[in-house]
């Protein structure tokens, strides 16, 4: 059975995130979907660590930390988040409401749709060398599920970062053999983990190898390892059972651009009264949409998010008169949030 609501937000961004508040406040529960598994977006998966001066009331925050801070001011919503997964189909139906489906099956059955999905899902880098689209998934694999499984086996792991260095350390001692392939001698993972591997190359645990993917070596339609070239032109074949890579995650407009929606230059067309899509019920806020003088910072997602709100509670409930209310004052406010009483001085933010 669909999951029944009221609003599915797609995407987990500030956006998506904030969108869940202001919801909230009209007293609309929503479903958050993201193909990514963890909250946060582009601040989460691109920039963590890097401070930002353009939140208003923050003349500093960390990119994880907002998105902490917006988790912590959603929690009296309680959203329901459905994590790792994409929404892949989102179809009109004949009663005006929406069916979406995600990459693991879970439907839902929506009043309306808020796309908040940024620069679009983030999918890993694929390994594009000629022959290797024979045998992704099969032998070329881009995340691990379970380690236990890559015992006795040749791997060749590609990539330079956090991940590709983490899983190095994880699996040397458990592969028959590990290469780690990375295109140049500077890493961007941690100095520790990178230092620790180089330990482990010099005393002979593990294969340190600098070079670009030339092509998939195969043999009668068996995958036999790969073709790299050194720094200085010269070629090596590597033999392996397996290839993991890691090379990061890089977004993909993917299905939504097949959701017969007004699309310009990759991004949804949208009014700019209730940020609502060129589809009656299907509304679009964050780096997703365009319209005249449209900036991609996260503050202009968080104001299309408020009347985004406005305009989802008219699509619902066209009858009803919906009045501001402010949240310092208004007592069904401090319900909705969650309060037994107006909030004192002290339940208020206190310098850090
Ligand atoms: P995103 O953060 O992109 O989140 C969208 C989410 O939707 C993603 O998690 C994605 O996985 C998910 N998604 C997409 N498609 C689907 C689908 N089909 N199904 C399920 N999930 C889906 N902005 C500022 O205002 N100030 C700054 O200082 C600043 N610094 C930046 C520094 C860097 C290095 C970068 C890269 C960006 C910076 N930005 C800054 C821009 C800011 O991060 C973006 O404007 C903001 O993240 C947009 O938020 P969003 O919620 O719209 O989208």
């Amino acid at each position: 059975m669909p999951i029944s609501t009221d609003v599915v937000i797609i995407g987990a961004g500030p956006a998506g995130l904030f969108q869940v508040f202001e919801l909230g406040l009209l007293d609309i529960h929503a479903h958050v979907v993201d193909s990514l598994p963890r909250v946060g977006g582009q601040c989460a998966e691109l920039y963590p660590d890097k401070p930002i001066y353009d939140i208003p009331a923050y003349p500093v925050i960390g990119a994880q930390q907002l998105i902490d801070r917006l988790l912590e001011q959603i929690k009296p919503f309680e959203p329901q988040f459905h994590l790792g997964q994409a929404v892949t189909r989102l179809e009109p139906q004949p009663n005006g409401r929406f069916h979406l489906v995600t990459t693991r099956g879970t439907e839902f059955d929506a009043a309306t749709v808020i796309i908040a999905a940024g620069l679009g899902a983030f999918q890993p880098r694929k390994l594009r060398a000629p022959g290797a689209e024979d045998f992704n998934d099969r032998n070329i694999h881009y995340q691990i599920g379970d380690a236990a499984q890559l015992a006795g086996k040749n791997i060749i792991i590609l990539g330079g970062g956090d991940s590709a260095l983490d899983w190095t350390l994880e699996l040397y001692d458990k592969a028959a053999s590990l290469t780690l392939v990375h295109r140049r001698v500077e890493y961007r993972a941690q100095p520790a983990s990178v230092k620790k591997m180089r330990k482990l190359a010099a005393a002979g645990e593990l294969i340190e190898f600098h070079g670009m993917v030339r092509e998939v070596i195969a043999q009668d339609g068996e995958f036999r390892g790969l073709r790299v070239a050194d720094d200085k032109g010269g070629i090596h074949d590597l033999e392996a059972d397996d290839v993991y890579v890691f090379w990061g995650l890089s977004p993909n407009l993917g299905p939504i651009a097949d959701w017969s929606l007004e699309i310009e230059k990759r991004q949804l067309r949208v009014d700019t009264e209730q940020f609502q899509t060129s589809l009656p019920g299907i509304f679009a806020v964050g780096d997703i949409n365009t319209y005249p003088g449209k900036k991609k910072l996260i503050l202009s997602g968080f104001h299309e998010a408020a009347l985004a709100a406005f305009g989802v509670q008219k699509h619902i409930d066209p009858g009803k008169r919906v009045f501001l209310q402010y949240t310092t004052t208004s007592p069904i406010m401090h319900k909705r949030l969650g309060l037994e009483s107006a909030p004192q001085k002290d339940d208020m933010a206190k310098p850090e």
